[in-house]
């Protein structure tokens, strides 16, 4: 429940003015109750429209995208950029190419980047783009021509000093090597104007691994707190893209037992710990139908309900998959199933509702996206610094500072815990840390 007048009225205003924007109200809301304090304590901000500036996107832009499938079909698809914030340097964030993606989701996108930017401590801002395309069911060629189109309408509005973006859901190298190919050949050879590129083609070492091995690293730090590791842990880990797939990749490497794993069509339960070897065949050779597994190891289970859902006792949730994954009911049975810990890997992945079960719970130490998935962004900033150097970092090195940033991002909310009294609440945190820095910026550009 917000209290404070000034917040009420903006949150007000953004809800008569966005009704429908379901997801961006969920993100702003949790982060102005998380900042109500402050904004208790300083009248001055009002007059300035610190928050308002602060929630609203300072450029969207929405284009059309025409491409051909293979059967010379044209149709149309919609492409967003939303540039969110640039007062920490250039708009920065991913791109993602999925069938429910609107303004909403873009929005909440765009605004919890640019925070999550700023704890990296990295001179990124914030942004976030996307089209209503499915790469799933796609030929090679048709992703191809998809990409050339759209980055010939977004070629118009980036640059590596304006707004770089890179991957996301759906969006890949095989998919940022397209748009980049595209992009050169429009306006010349740019190294930085896109991250997550292929490792050929200028892109990082590391990147790929960076944001599921960046959360594991701030989970190392969240539990070497409570005088606990990672190794003989349970885990219980949604999504097998790049952020899931890389997490359970680092766990295993540290000795600990992922015990399931899910994908879009289903969830799998190995009581003796997934076995990578056979679930990356899985996903590379068997069009990711994760029911396979079961035939190569019969004790285990394969479910089509959610991860969430099923009756799995483990001492740690990773969810990766998507935005609200997690209601306040598998909140409940997370806890109840023994789950002590949990880290966002994908970005606002637990409803408000879970989050809300989770505070309430005494025990339960929880890690906000802002925070724990920052590694993925915070390397397309190290991609960028190598790209302006025109170096190239061994990936060890990249590693080693991802790590650095990892620890410095816990370390930061760790304090600001303890500045605030919050106790564990390290998503309070994050918000308090993060917005701190905001708002600082903004008072001093001015009227921006
Ligand atoms: N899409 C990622 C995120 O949510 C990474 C963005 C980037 O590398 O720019 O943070």
């Amino acid at each position: 429940m917000l209290k404070n007048p000034y917040i009420i009225r903006v949150y007000n205003d953004l809800q008569t003015k966005f009704n429908e924007q379901i997801e961006y109200l969920q993100a702003v809301k949790e982060f102005l109750s998380a900042i109500e304090p402050l904004v208790e304590q300083d009248k001055g901000l009002e007059k300035e429209a610190i928050l308002e500036r602060m929630v609203t996107p300072e450029r969207i832009i929405k284009f059309r995208v025409p491409w051909q499938d293979d059967q010379g079909q044209v149709h149309i698809n919609w492409g967003y950029r939303i540039q969110h914030s640039s007062l920490l340097g250039p708009y920065k964030g991913g791109l993602r190419f999925d069938t429910p993606v609107n303004e909403s989701v873009m929005k909440f996108l765009a605004f919890e980047q640019t925070f999550k930017n700023a704890l990296t401590g990295l001179p990124m801002g914030g942004g976030k783009g996307s089209a209503d395309f499915s790469t799933r069911g796609k030929s090679d060629q048709e992703i191809m021509r998809f990409c050339q189109s759209y980055m010939t309408e977004l070629a118009k509005h980036i640059n590596e000093n304006l707004d770089v973006p890179a991957g996301d859901i759906g969006v890949g190298k095989r998919e940022i090597g397209y748009m980049y190919g595209q992009y050169k050949r429009l306006k010349g050879v740019e190294l930085g104007s896109l991250t997550g590129k292929p490792v050929l083609a200028n892109g990082s070492l590391g990147r790929e691994e960076a944001t599921g091995y960046g959360l594991i690293y701030f989970l190392q730090a969240m539990l070497n707190e409570e005088n606990e590791e990672v190794s003989q842990k349970r885990f219980i880990i949604s999504g097998l893209g790049n952020v899931g797939l890389n997490a359970i990749k680092k766990v295993i490497h540290l000795g600990g037992l992922v015990l399931a794993v899910s994908n879009s069509q289903g969830s799998l339960y190995d009581p003796q710990g997934i076995n990578i070897k056979c679930l990356e065949d899985i996903l590379v050779n068997h069009n990711k139908d994760l029911s396979i597994y079961t035939q190569e190891r019969p004790h285990a289970s394969f479910s089509k309900d959610s991860i969430w859902s099923r009756q799995i006792e483990a001492d740690i949730a990773l969810p990766c998959a998507t935005q609200n994954e997690i209601n306040a009911e598998q909140a409940r049975k997370l806890i109840a199933n023994g789950v002590r810990f949990l880290a966002e890997g994908a970005n606002m992945p637990c409803t408000s509702e879970a989050i809300e079960v989770f505070n309430q719970s005494k025990d339960f130490i929880w890690a906000p996206a802002k925070a724990a998935n920052a590694g993925g962004v915070a390397v397309s900033g190290l991609e960028m610094s190598q790209n302006a150097m025109r170096l190239k970092w061994s990936f060890e090195e990249v590693d080693e500072k991802l790590q650095t940033i990892m620890s410095d991002i816990f370390t930061r909310c760790k304090e600001t815990c303890l500045a605030f009294d919050l106790g564990k609440n390290y998503a309070v945190a994050a918000d308090i840390a993060a917005y701190q820095k905001i708002v600082q910026l903004i008072q001093m550009h001015g009227l921006v």
